[in-house]
């Protein structure tokens, strides 16, 4: 039970990830030591505090859910939180490693693994909220430390904030950044793709990753008719969708089909 009129209390949880969401966290540097003043940090163990079963105001949780056990140790997470936020593709949409879910993972693991009667994971990997309600999600990979803050902020202010699902592109204009798919002809997935990042890429001079997830109303179908005009093969653009965000609807359901034309291509075998 949380009790009034203390410091509030924030954890950062870490499940099936590379830590580097936490990282993003942990980069934000002076302002997370001035969010440091004001709150207590019961856990964060890339930061240093290590108290998982304290009750807390503000959980954050990066990673997916892979075995049965972190189901269970997520639950008990809910239950001793008052906001659960989840940060990263990882926490969000299962993340890179929820491209087993497309493949034949038994193989996978028995191709790796020494002892593989030893591995116990669920069929999939599966983002947050398919076990727990979730208050709020943060797309990214990893995620914006920025907004990491100013989400914890706003909650800790009292009021749930509004995240930005707008497509990437809005973020060129915003930067006058030049398009790198209208100039350079360079295949870029910011037309489908949420911002958040600040359109890192295509200041750069690079397409667009998708590491945000969908934006709202992604036409993936329209875009991908574009890269199919520029000469993208078939099997790169299935691949480009179910890459950092696989399982994010928008981009899964696209993918597929282009995965199912490459294989009805090569005459039913699966090429990769
Ligand atoms: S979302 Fe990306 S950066 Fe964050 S933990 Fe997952 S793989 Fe790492
Ligand atoms: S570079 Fe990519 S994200 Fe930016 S405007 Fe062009 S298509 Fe959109």
């Amino acid at each position: 039970m949380i009790t009034p009129h203390r410091r509030p209390r924030i954890a950062v949880h870490k499940f099936s990830s590379c830590d580097g969401c936490q990282l993003a966290f942990l980069n934000l540097g002076e302002p997370l030591l001035a969010l440091a003043e004001s709150v207590d940090i019961l856990h964060f163990a890339e930061a240093g505090p290590v108290d998982e079963s304290a009750d807390v105001d503000i959980a954050f949780i990066e990673g997916s859910v892979a075995t049965s056990a972190d189901a269970a140790r997520l639950r008990g997470i809910r239950e001793r939180s008052r906001h659960v936020v989840t940060i990263g593709a990882c926490a969000t949409a299962g993340g890179l490693q929820a491209l087993r879910n497309l493949a034949d993972s038994e193989a996978w693991i028995e191709g790796i693994y020494a002892r593989p009667e030893d591995i116990d994971l669920m069929a999939d990997s599966t983002p947050i909220a398919k076990t727990i309600r979730v208050d709020l999600e943060l797309w990214g990979c990893p995620v914006n430390g920025e907004q990491v803050l100013g989400v914890t902020q706003a909650l800790l202010a009292g009021h749930l904030p509004h995240v930005d699902h707008a497509a990437v592109c809005t973020e060129c204009k915003r930067r006058q950044t030049v398009c790198v798919m209208v100039a350079r002809g360079t295949p870029c997935l910011g037309p489908v793709t949420s911002t958040g990042c600040g359109a890192i890429c295509p200041q750069l001079q690079r397409g667009c990753y998708a590491c945000y997830g969908p934006a709202v109303q992604a036409n993936v179908a329209a875009l991908s008719s574009y890269l199919v005009d520029t000469g993208m093969p078939a099997d790169e653009i299935a691949r480009r969708l179910l890459f950092i965000n696989n399982q994010a609807p928008p981009f899964l359901d696209a993918g597929r089909e282009w995965q199912a034309r490459v294989i009805q291509r090569s005459g039913g075998e699966e090429t990769s």
